[in-house]
C-alpha cells in the first residue's frame, strides 16, 4: 500500500502574513512530503495491505518501546516507523488547527473550559507560549483535554504525539520545529507562537475535538 499525500486544507498563501507563502509551500512540499515519501518506502508500509496512519503510529510506538527495553536484536533498533508516521499525523493536525483569518478570542466549549480553569484566555495563552519557547530542540506544543476535562499543555519532543497516550485527547497543536518558523521569524519562536495563536487558530476544529474527546 501507499499512503496518499494528505491534502492541505487551504492555498499556500492563505495564512499570510503570519506564515508566508514560501514558508508554507516549503513546509508542505518539502518537509511533509519528505516524511510521506520516506514512510512509503518502509517495509512495514510497503508490505501492509490497508493500514491506517494511526495504526502505523501505534505499531511504531511499540517498536520504539522495544528499543528502549533493549529487546530487539542488534541492527534492528529503529524509531523510524514511529517518527515518520507520527510526523505525518502531527503535521496534518497542525495544518487543520489553523485557518485563514482565524484566532481572536476562543468560542464554544473550549472557551468555557479555559475560563473555568484559568483566570483568562490571555493567561492560558501565555502558558502555551512559554511552554513552546521552553521546548529544547525540535518538537510540538499540544493543547489537550484529559479524561477529567482538564486542559493540559504537552511539550512533544521530535515527533512525539499524544495519540499514543491514554486519557488525553489533542485539541490543537503548533509545530515548533525550526523549519516551521525560521524563514519568517528567524530565532523568534515566541513571536511566531503568539501570532499563530492570535491570528490563525481554528476554533471550529478545536471545538469539534472537544466534542470528540
Ligand atoms: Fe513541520
Amino acid at each position: 500500500m501507499k499512503l496518499p499525500m494528505p491534502a492541505l486544507p487551504y492555498e499556500y498563501d492563505a495564512l499570510e502574513p503570519v506564515i508566508s507563502e514560501r514558508a508554507l509551500e516549503l513546509h508542505y512540499t518539502g518537509h511533509l512530503k519528505g516524511y510521506v515519501d520516506k514512510l512509503n518506502r518502509l517495509p512495514a508500509v510497503v508490505s501492509s495491505d490497508k493500514k491506517k496512519l494511526e495504526e502505523l503510529i501505534i505499531e511504531g510506538k511499540k517498536e520504539k518501546a522495544k528499543n528502549l527495553l533493549g529487546v530487539l536484536p542488534p541492527g534492528e533498533h529503529t524509531s523510524t516507523l514511529y517518527n515518520l508516521s507520527a510526523q505525518v499525523y502531527n503535521h496534518m493536525f497542525f495544518f487543520r488547527s489553523l485557518i485563514p483569518n482565524g484566532g481572536g478570542d476562543p468560542t464554544g466549549e473550549f472557551k468555557e473550559v479555559v475560563e473555568g480553569q484559568y483566570e483568562s484566555w490571555e493567561a492560558f495563552k501565555k502558558r502555551i507560549i512559554a511552554k513552546g519557547k521552553a521546548l529544547f530542540g525540535s518538537g510540538w506544543v499540544w493543547v489537550c483535554l484529559d479524561d477529567e476535562g482538564q486542559l493540559i499543555i504537552l511539550k512533544g519532543l521530535d515527533a512525539e504525539t499524544p495519540l499514543v497516550y491514554r486519557g488525553i485527547s489533542p485539541l490543537f497543536c503548533i509545530d515548533v520545529w525550526e523549519h516551521a518558523y525560521y524563514l519568517d521569524y528567524n530565532l523568534d519562536r515566541g513571536r511566531y507562537l503568539k501570532l499563530v495563536i492570535d491570528k490563525l487558530l481554528n476554533w471550529e476544529f478545536i471545538n469539534k475535538n472537544m466534542v470528540n474527546a
